[in-house]
């Protein structure tokens, strides 16, 4: 990476490497033999990210009517499972245009508009017990037991439904002991629940949210113990999202300034978390790399150039001496960075995207 971030036209500049994400998917692939696996698009669903996972999963789960098109246009043979609350009719129908494979059922009056004939999972809010998750999917999200038994209801009384099995995306941010005890809480509720309703050969769609540790990069979710240890029947899928992308995105910028204002060093960067917002919504510092220069360090806090305290990359971490024109990949951004960032406040430029493939390096305009 590090050759290439050096060498970009302009900064700053995502930079995404396409063969080693396609390393990382093959290897997740390969350690869910019996699993079905998609890949969460809100993630990123970038086209190009898009095209090199997809020789290697079953799917992709969308969560609205813009992802859904944007899905189906960038891949026209792909599974689709559509999720989210607060599908509209419009983008109900969409689903039935658009050959979606699933629809994951947030209420009954999403039922109800439902046309053709489809396949469905019903989306369970479960009082599971989830500790240690970095969120977790209560609230608004799928439906009680007393919603569920109506949805089945209702279902049992039309031809064009067919209920395929329960989906349960409950928490993220778990570790592999904790997603596996997490799914097995689901299956015992889901599958006397599915096999009282009739339902043969049930699927269980048990979410993503598999742990990224943005504290420590090398921390990565165990797939290979989580996928000996998921049973292959009945029929599992997955979800994931974060895990996937995260670690093959990086977000290249340089220094403007540098100072230091009543005992605190401020590294100005070019840009700012209107392009990089997960540091602000996760809360942590984002981890990097200094591409330029090496020295003792001293703690230095890393903002951009916005004018909000809260643009704040990562507080009092250690840097060498930095200068402007010095250069900074912040790591990790592949996943719920660019795409979850409000892009127009203050009108700045907006960053280039580089991807490196197998050939070098090839950018596309700015968007
Ligand atoms: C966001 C989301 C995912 C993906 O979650 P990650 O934490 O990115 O793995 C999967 N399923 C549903 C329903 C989601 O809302």
């Amino acid at each position: 990476m590090n050759e290439y971030a050096l060498n970009l036209a302009g900064y700053p500049a995502y930079l995404y490497d396409l063969p080693e994400l396609e390393a990382h998917i093959r290897a997740v692939r390969a350690a869910l033999p019996d699993t079905e696996l998609f890949y969460a698009a809100k993630a990123n669903p970038d086209a190009e990210i898009l095209r090199t996972l997809a020789p290697h999963v079953d799917g992709i789960e969308v969560s609205s009517g813009g992802e859904l098109a944007h899905v189906r246009e960038t891949l026209p043979d792909i599974r689709i499972a559509f999720g989210g609350p607060g599908k509209t009719p419009d983008e109900l129908h969409l689903a039935q245009t658009l050959n979606v494979d699933r629809i994951h059922m947030e209420s009954p009056r999403e039922l109800s508009h439902i046309a053709g004939p489809a396949s469905v999972l019903l989306r369970a809010n479960l009082p599971l017990n989830t500790p240690n998750a970095a969120l977790t999917m209560s609230g608004p999200f799928g439906m009680d037991e007393d919603a569920l038994n109506e949805c089945a209801r209702r279902i049992a009384e039309t031809t064009h439904i067919d209920l395929r099995g329960v989906h349960a995306h409950l928490a993220s941010g778990l570790d592999a002991p904790a997603m596996l005890d997490l799914a097995g809480q689901i299956a015992d509720w889901a599958l006397p629940w599915l096999e009282a309703q009739g339902v043969d050969d049930p699927e269980l769609n048990i979410g993503g949210g598999m742990a990224v540790d943005y504290a420590d990069p090398d921390a990565l979710f165990d797939w290979a113990d989580y996928g000996q240890k998921l049973p292959a029947s009945p029929t599992i899928r997955i979800e994931p999202g974060r895990a996937i992308t995260a670690y093959h995105g990086w977000y290249v910028t340089d220094v403007l300034d540098v100072k230091t204002t009543r005992g605190e060093t401020y590294v100005i960067l070019r840009g700012g978390t209107h392009h990089l917002r997960t540091p602000v919504t996760k809360g942590h510092n984002q981890p990097f790399k200094v591409l330029t220069t090496t020295g003792p360090e001293s703690p230095a806090t890393l903002v951009g150039q916005l004018c909000t305290p809260k643009d704040v990359f990562a507080r009092n971490v250690p840097v060498p001496p930095l200068a402007p024109g010095d250069i900074i990949a912040f790591t990790m951004a592949g996943a719920y960075a660019w795409n979850i960032s409000h892009h127009d406040f203050l009108m700045h430029p907006k960053p280039d995207f580089h991807y490196l493939t197998g050939e070098g390096c090839h950018t596309s305009a700015r968007t």
